[in-house]
């Protein structure tokens, strides 16, 4: 591994205006610097910077789509093989993540609360306690990492990793309760009345996009966000049938195979399947099939009913159905807190600054954008995070 890195950091030009960080990286990563330092045994000094500049590096250099953004974009890419920037981005990440030094300022007597433990929360709760603040995050499953951790499967980001952010999120001072859900008992307004002078909604888009058709309630018919929270507990059979083409359904397909099912097929509603080409090619490569130009009427108890192009309908036996049309937000916080206003689509809307209609309260990530990339999330994130700040100076006693 370590001979495989080092020889493709040898293989960095050292742009001038590297396109890897220009045009393909959402959040800027300096690449040429990380692959300098990193040649020059500076390793510890390229962590931080990659920390410093997101603090999900490590979960970045594993789940982003790289060949549509660093190495899609690298020079080395136009006559023959990219730079491999992700593995040397992980190898750094993942080899100094425990040694990290982080200093946070001191303490600036200011409470912060962070709703949702997902990549947008981490990502706040880490840059905010690095500030100085006070913060409690609040997490409605027991553990953190929201849809890192319940929905991308283990052979796509070990769990493992998740549980060594929380012991450093730990180590910053940074609370949790999980297994605690704000919209229920306890509102928005309760954690105002408590003192925090600012609440971060991050709350992730979990409830199943429906397909309309019926037979979706049926017992062989799962969401992929279900399933994919916890797959052990499934009996899917030999035969499973995926609606839906986008990451999710990748996720889906790889794992029923992993989980022992044989016959994969992925029904793709036109030509093209909306997955990145590389988990594409991995769900291939894993034996998933794919069959185009399925338009689904319905769903049976024997699986599921398609229309062809000439408008004919057959059934295709199938022992489960998993639906993988992506999520939209959980109303819980919104039912309750009738001052928060939605945007057209039906997420949270928010102003050029992540602030929502409650004033003090911001938001980011799925909630706010709909079902995004982790780096996405980040990226705002990041921006949010210093809104937020600047917001609680302004309101500090
Ligand atoms: Fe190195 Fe490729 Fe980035 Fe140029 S574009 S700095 S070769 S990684």
């Amino acid at each position: 591994m370590s001979v495989h890195v080092i020889d493709e950091a040898n293989r960095c030009l050292q742009c001038t205006n590297p396109r890897c960080r220009e045009n393909g990286c959402p959040i800027h990563t300096n690449i040429p610097k990380m692959i300098r330092l990193f040649k020059e045994n500076r390793m510890m000094e390229a962590a931080e910077m990659l920390f410093e500049n997101n603090p999900l590096s490590m979960i970045c250099s594993l789940v982003c789509n790289h060949g549509n953004q660093c190495e899609g974009n690298c020079v080395r890419g136009i006559k023959g093989e990219p730079v491999h920037i992700s593995s040397i981005e992980n190898y750094i990440s993942d080899s100094c993540f425990e040694r990290l030094d982080l200093k946070p300022a001191p303490s600036n007597g200011m409470k912060a609360a962070v709703i949702g433990a997902g990549p947008a929360g981490i990502t706040i709760a880490i840059i905010l306690a690095l500030k100085g603040y006070s913060i409690t995050v609040f997490e409605t499953h027991d553990k953190i990492g929201g849809i890192l951790r319940y929905g991308i499967p283990e052979f796509r980001l070990p769990k493992s990793i998740l549980d060594r952010y929380y012991k450093k999120m730990r180590e910053l001072g940074i609370k949790f309760r999980p297994n605690f859900s704000i919209g229920g008992s306890t509102g928005i307004k309760d954690l105002l009345n408590d003192g925090y002078k600012s609440v971060f909604i991050g709350t992730g888009a979990w409830r199943p996009r429906k397909l309309g058709v019926p037979g979706e309630t049926f017992g062989n018919v799962f969401y992929a966000i279900n399933y994919l929270n916890n797959p052990d507990v499934y009996e899917l059979g030999d035969k499973v049938a995926i609606i839906g083409a986008g990451n999710a359904a990748m996720d889906v397909a790889r794992t029923a195979i992993r989980h022992g099912s044989k016959d994969v097929v992925v029904y793709v509603r036109g030509d093209e399947v909306s997955a990145s080409p590389e988990e594409f090619e991995y769900a291939k490569v894993d034996g998933v099939k794919f069959e185009y130009r399925k338009s689904i009427v319905r769903i049976e108890d024997d699986g599921p009913v398609f229309k062809d192009d000439e408008n004919v309908e057959k059934l295709v036996p199938a022992d489960s159905v998993i639906i993988a049309i992506s999520q939209v937000p959980q109303d819980r916080i919104v039912t309750r807190e009738k001052d928060l206003k939605l945007n057209e689509k039906g997420n949270l809307a928010t102003d050029s600054n992540g602030e929502t209609s409650l004033p003090g309260v911001f938001a980011s990530g799925d909630v706010v954008t709909g079902a995004k990339t982790v780096v996405a999330a980040v990226a705002v994130s990041k921006q949010i995070a210093e809104d937020m700040d600047r917001y609680m100076k302004s309101k500090k006693d």
